[in-house]
This record gives C-alpha cells, sequence and structure tokens, in this order.
C-alpha cells in the first residue's frame, strides 16, 4: 500500500492540460489541478472562490494558505493505495516544502516533475485561441481543435468562452508570475534529482509518449 505522485509542471498553455488528461486516462492517475479546484469554487460561489477570483483575474498567485487548504482537504479524501497528479501545483517553494512536509508524514513519494517547456510565442497561440466549455470544462482551440459547431461543446453542448485570464495583457502578466515564482522550485526538484524536461511544443502525441517512456522506465521499482 502507498502513495506516489507526479507534477506536471509548465507555463500557462505549455500542454498541462491535454498531457494531464492523457495520463489519467491511460494511466489511472487521480488528476488535481489546482487551477479547475479553484474555478470550480468560484463557480459555486463559495468563500474561497471569492477570495481567489481577485487574484485569478490579474493574473496573480491565490495566496499559499488558500491553495494548500484545497489540496490537502483533497489529499485527506484519497486512499492508502493512489497515484496523483498534480497539475499546476506546486507553484511556489512554499507550497513544494509543505508538500514534501505532508507526503512524509504519510510515507507517500513524490516520484517525477515533469517540466513541460514551450517557447513563449507557442504559448501566446495556444492560449489566446484557447476556449473552454462552461459545463464540462472541455478544452478546444478556435485553430488546433476547433469544435464543430463553433461556440458550442462537442460532448455536453455547453457554451464555449474564453477564460478572463486568456486575454493577452494577463497572459504575458502570468507568464512573468511563472518565471519569478517556478524558476526556484524548477531548481528545487533539479537538485532532488526527480525533474524531467519534455518538449511540450511538438504534437502532443510526442510529448505523452515521451512521459509514458520515462513512467514505464521506473514502474517496476518506484511507482
Ligand atoms: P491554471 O488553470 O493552472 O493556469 O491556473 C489559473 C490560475 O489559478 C493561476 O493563474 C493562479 O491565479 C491560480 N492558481 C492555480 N494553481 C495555483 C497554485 N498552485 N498556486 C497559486 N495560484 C494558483
Amino acid at each position: 500500500m502507498s502513495v506516489t505522485a507526479i507534477v506536471l509542471l509548465g507555463v500557462p498553455g505549455s500542454g498541462k492540460g491535454t498531457m494531464a488528461e492523457a495520463i489519467k486516462k491511460s494511466k489511472g492517475y487521480i488528476h488535481i489541478a489546482t487551477g479547475d479546484m479553484l474555478r470550480e469554487a468560484i463557480e459555486e460561489g463559495t468563500l474561497f472562490g471569492s477570495k481567489a477570483k481577485s487574484y485569478m483575474d490579474k493574473g496573480d498567485l491565490v495566496p499559499d494558505d488558500v491553495i494548500l487548504k484545497i489540496v490537502m482537504d483533497r489529499l485527506d479524501k484519497g486512499s492508502d493505495n493512489c497515484k496523483y497528479m498534480f497539475d499546476g501545483f506546486p507553484r511556489t517553494l512554499t507550497q513544494a516544502k509543505l508538500l514534501d512536509m505532508h507526503f512524509a508524514q504519510r510515507n507517500a513519494k513524490l516520484v517525477f516533475v515533469f517540466l513541460l517547456v514551450v517557447p513563449e510565442e507557442v504559448t501566446l497561440a495556444r492560449l489566446m485561441g484557447r476556449r473552454v466549455c462552461r459545463k464540462c470544462g472541455a478544452s478546444f482551440h478556435i485553430r488546433n481543435i476547433p469544435p464543430e459547431k463553433e461556440g458550442v461543446c462537442d460532448y455536453c453542448g455547453g457554451e464555449l468562452y474564453q477564460r478572463p485570464d486568456d486575454m493577452k495583457e494577463t497572459i504575458l502578466k502570468r507568464l512573468v508570475v511563472f518565471h519569478q515564482q517556478t524558476e526556484e522550485l524548477i531548481s528545487y526538484y533539479e537538485k532532488k534529482r526527480i525533474l524531467v524536461r519534455i518538449d511540450s511544443s511538438r504534437h502532443r502525441n510526442d510529448s505523452f509518449s515521451d512521459v509514458i517512456n520515462v513512467l514505464q522506465g521506473k514502474h517496476n521499482n518506484r511507482l
């Protein structure tokens, strides 16, 4: 019986969400996406949601105490034998250290941190064209993954919208915030020798198979 986890790290628009979906489907990881959890809290009108919204709309990071509360609550609901995949968490060194402490107390292990690397112009094009379903959260792109009918989700018929933080100015701010906050996180995981860089500017199947190769290479002894 053991709990293991991987982290997907990358600038907004690096393909974390798409990668997470593919890993979840093929490997059965439990997907913990803090951005999605915050957007749900906003939709539900919870106290956390309203606290988070003002930061998110500006492209700033939500304070660590809010994030840690929602993540720890989620982990406490899990069983003693599962595989977690964090997407968009941790984003700061404080979050990473607290996650380590939490895992150490539970004999859980963070096995890999995948850093999805993409040039900034690719990120901008991906995010500005992204459209998300208001109802089921499915993600589309006006050029790369267009829905069959403009503005309508292929899966549930829900309305597609542009996230407020996917406007150009906010994207640029989010990129600056990512580099400011996350660079130290990258070196933290590099020192622990669990950071794996994935070139995410290629077709999604290529980056996905790189991740799967790494996971399978370690499958027998660590996962
Ligand atoms: P994402 O969907 O991962 O791009 O996250 C959208 C926004 O949610 C970010 O720009 C932050 O404002 C907030 N957010 C998500 N995850 C975190 C986190 N781990 N720490 C702080 N803020 C976060």
